[in-house]
């Protein structure tokens, strides 16, 4: 079987640094927010763009705080994709909030900047008839949006703050998979009042555990979130000024990222040039498609997707049996979720995310996928789909 992500080759590559860090933490033994801590935070805002990065306990973690920094709570609607992980609106209902889901672009599988646009109108005009919205909508105001970089794909951000602007709504980007990508220049997490990233094993840049980050260009806002994420610390250590979480990264874990980030940007590179040899070598496979990149932008490539015709299982199946493993994000949107079912959504009201739930497949992807792979991944899906 190729492996899905392979990460025994780069843990074999990075091996010796990697063991190094470690060590230098188990002699220091300063477990909670150690010297790494800060070391790491200062190289990822230097790489983001961002003036401070706040190191948390994982993606989940990042996109909480950021939403209790804002001050979100009940009555507040925050616009999201249906089409991503649970932890984008979870974090929201958490607060007791509401999200607004707002279907996707059909190629980008991005957050629609259109259809954001129409669901905005509808909510402020009480009007599910020009989008549908969630039950309880009479009473919810809008406060912000919840943009998610999907597969690694930067969202049309320039289109989304225009919207933002009009309506005088916040940004929270949720680049959970898109580290590493950029949008017309700029790095992803620099978009947005916060943006928010994880640090998940799988994620293009993973520790060895859970772990995250949040980035923000407002210095009030970063130490809002310094002390969010220690239980709401204040300057005196046993007078805790607010209402705050134990969402710290883990000094191991950020030893752990330190020689990884160290290779990052090859590795994002060595994604890239994966990326394309699978476009190149399904470009001519009837009936599949990619997806789409937009002019100006660079994907993460967190994940590889096809859109089949149909028969997605059959093609599984067949994927399999050539020793190709597959997965499928997302198997159902979150609208149509159970923990969502009090939001009365219907089965077919946002319906290109539904479509790609059915079509979409990912196959392995990863920097160090052999061309050789590559050549029987493409031509084992020319098979299954023929
Ligand atoms: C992985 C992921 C998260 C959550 O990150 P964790 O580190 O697993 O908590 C949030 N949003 C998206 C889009 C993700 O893919």
């Amino acid at each position: 079987m190729i492996p899905f992500v392979d990460l025994k080759k780069q843990f074999g590559l990075l091996e010796k640094d990697i063991r190094a860090r470690m060590d230098a933490v188990l002699a220091h033994g300063r477990y909670i927010m150690g010297p790494e801590v800060g070391e790491l935070e200062e190289k990822l805002a230097a790489f983001v763009g961002a003036k401070h990065a706040v190191g948390c306990g994982s993606g989940t973690d990042a996109l909480l705080m950021a939403l209790m920094a804002l001050g979100v709570g009940p009555g507040d609607a925050v616009f999201t994709s249906p089409f991503t992980f649970i932890a984008t609106a979870e974090v929201v209902t958490l607060l007791g909030a509401t999200p607004v889901f707002v279907d996707v672009d059909p190629q980008t599988f991005n957050l629609d900047p259109a259809a954001l646009a129409r669901a905005v109108g509808a909510l402020k005009a009480k009007d599910p008839a020009a989008h549908p919205l969630p039950a309880g909508y009479e009473a919810l105001t809008p406060r912000g949006i919840i943009p998610v970089d999907i597969f690694g794909l930067p969202c049309d951000y320039d289109a989304i703050d225009a919207v933002a602007a009009e309506h005088g709504l916040w940004v929270v980007e949720d680049a959970a998979q898109s580290f590493g990508a950029t949008y017309k220049g700029a790095r992803t997490c620099s978009f947005g009042r916060i943006g928010c990233t994880s640090f998940f094993p799988a994620k293009p840049l993973g520790c060895y555990g859970d772990g995250g980050a949040l980035f923000t260009d407002d210095a009030d806002l970063a130490e809002l979130l310094d002390s969010i994420r220690v239980h709401g610390k204040g300057s005196e250590k046993y007078d805790n000024v607010r209402t705050g979480v134990n969402g710290r990264l883990d000094t191991l874990q950020a030893a752990i990222l330190l020689p990884k980030f160290a290779a990052f940007p090859a590795e994002i590179a060595q994604r890239q040039a994966v990326a394309e040899r699978y476009a190149a070598g399904l470009a001519d496979v009837e009936g599949v498609a990619v997806q789409r990149v937009p002019e100006g932008c660079a994907s993460a490539w967190a994940q590889f997707s096809v859109l089949l015709p149909g028969g997605r299982e059959a093609v599984q199946a067949a994927l399999k049996q050539e020793g190709v493993p597959t997965a499928v994000y997302y198997p159902r949107p979150l609208h149509l979720q159970t923990a969502y079912a009090p939001l009365g959504y219907a089965a077919g009201s946002l319906p290109v995310c539904e479509d790609l739930s059915r079509r979409i497949v990912h196959v392995p992807m990863h920097p160090y996928l052999e061309e050789a792979q590559i050549g029987t991944i493409c031509r084992a899906v020319a098979q299954a789909v023929a």
